[in-house]
């Protein structure tokens, strides 16, 4: 197909968008359909001749979105938001068209140049030390294995990418609230999950330090090297943080490296008035947070930041003969700060953001964030039939039902109003009860939006309190 071809094409795919997201609160929340429904309208074989751009739009009406959950729609409130806008889709779309694949400055010194510029950008916005060098991962789990990695390696004198682990014992500790990203990064990165060490917590979620320092303390005596803190800030479940202040200066004193993972809370650094939720982020080695959650970038994106270079680089890097560049060692080549060496160009669309909104912009978005889910915080407080379970932090209400069984009806609403349609939430549970996790977070939320869900949460368990006829 020419450039003519694709101006009708790419013409017709943003109508396509627009129309979606013109038309999304019409489709529901949650896709409807049972497993396999999809499946079962594909082509059992490929197609033998080639078809048609107008088909393959057609089938994507037909099958397709049928299938999709929709994350842009203001009501899901599930899980946390994957967030795009429209300067975000336009930065991937000329991405796609550029279709460089960025592994050194080389290959696109823009994108190398464009990278290191939004990191520095973040840096400002969010007041990280000046100090930290930042590069675009895929995700935040990326980003965590990225972190231990380093410490790994670190902390063996880069003895482990050598050798492998020679009996060497070392130790991660976490949270029992942290996310499974770091289960997943222990086993990658080889420490086994044995020798991941997981830390009780207060009821607020955050992880007790005397309890950090007491296993480190028994790991010590046992003959186990600590490796790793990975503090939480913004745990999945209830949105809890860990006092970094004071785990900072545990892993200090001991010598172990403090990764921080603020996937989501992360972008609330923005706001000068959040940030002691994060106090202490400034003494950690590493830290990961997405703006593909709340700061409006399409997945995916995760901003990850590192204290010490020259640790990363040499735990990533090696330097085949066809690699090799002129410009080595003068210029940022990211294929050296990560795991793959094949890397899209997730720089422009950030860039997009933060310029099209402006500082003022995001800052603005996120307080309407928060100041909405205050005032389901208040509505919950006033009622008879809700009950909050965790204290409000940002743009997160954790609450269950106040009837008894309290379990039952809060798990029966939850799913009566996925079922609906016409909002999407999720749970989790907080000392074992289940609770309604309800996140404020989406691109185009507005007020209406937020009355829309708070009312569905009464009216669905009226419904469920009245006995059906029988
Ligand atoms: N860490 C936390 C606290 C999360 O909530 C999540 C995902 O929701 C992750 C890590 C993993 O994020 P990603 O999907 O970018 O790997």
């Amino acid at each position: 197909m020419n450039a003519e071809g694709l101006r009708t094409f790419g013409h017709q795919a943003v109508d396509w968008v627009a129309d979606y997201f013109q038309s999304i609160e019409d489709l529901p929340v949650k896709s409807q359909v049972k497993p396999g429904d999809i499946a079962s309208q594909l082509a059992p074989t490929p197609p033998e001749k080639g078809e048609g751009l107008d088909t393959l739009i057609g089938d994507v009406n037909d099958i397709v979105l049928p299938g999709i959950t929709h994350w842009q729609h203001p009501n899901f409130h599930a899980y946390f938001p994957g967030n795009s806008s429209v300067p975000s889709f336009v930065a991937e779309i000329l991405t796609a068209g550029l279709g460089a694949q960025c592994m050194v400055w080389e290959t696109s010194p823009a994108a190398a140049e464009l990278e290191e510029h939004v990191m520095n950008w973040l840096k400002q916005l969010m007041a990280l030390p000046k100090d930290w060098h930042g590069v675009i991962q895929d995700t935040a789990s990326t980003g965590t294995l990225v972190a231990l990695l380093t410490a790994r390696e670190q902390m063996t004198g880069f003895q482990v990418n050598e050798e492998g682990f020679e009996g060497r014992r070392l130790r991660i500790y976490c949270s029992s609230e942290t996310h499974s990203s770091i289960d997943k990064a222990v086993r990658i990165a080889g420490f086994g999950s044995n020798n991941l060490v997981k830390i009780p917590v207060d009821p607020e979620h955050g992880m007790i330090p005397a309890e950090l320092r007491a296993h480190i303390e028994a790991d010590l005596a046992a003959g186990y090297q600590p490796c790793a803190v990975v503090g939480a800030s913004g745990t999945t479940g209830a949105l809890g943080f860990d006092p970094l202040a004071e785990l900072a200066v545990i892993c200090k004193e001991y010598g172990i490296w403090f990764h921080v993972d603020a996937a989501y809370a992360g972008s609330a650094l923005i706001l000068e008035e959040e940030r002691h939720l994060m106090k202490g982020l400034e003494a950690a080695d590493s830290f990961v947070f997405n703006p593909h959650k709340w700061l409006f970038t399409n997945f995916d994106c995760a901003a990850y930041y590192v204290r010490d270079k020259e640790a990363l680089l040499r735990t990533f890097e090696i330097l085949p003969e066809y690699l090799k560049t002129k410009t080595r060692g003068t210029v940022n080549d990211y294929r050296d700060w990560g795991i793959q060496l094949g890397r899209r160009f997730r720089a422009l669309k950030l860039w997009f953001v933060i310029r099209y909104y402006g500082a003022e912009g995001l800052r603005a978005k996120l307080r309407q964030h928060i100041e909405w889910t205050q005032w389901v915080e208040q509505q919950i407080k006033l009622s008879d039939e809700f009950e909050l379970l965790m204290t409000r932090r940002l743009n997160m209400a954790v609450f269950h039902v106040k009837a008894a069984p309290q379990d039952v009806l809060t798990e029966r609403l939850l799913q009566d109003i996925n079922a609906s349609g016409k909002a999407y939430l999720s749970h989790t549970k907080v000392a074992g009860s289940y609770a309604i996790r309800l996140v404020l977070g989406q691109t185009n939320l507005t007020f209406e939006h937020v009355e829309k869900v708070w009312k569905l949460l009464g009216e669905h368990l009226v419904q469920l309190a009245t006995p059906s006829p029988s």
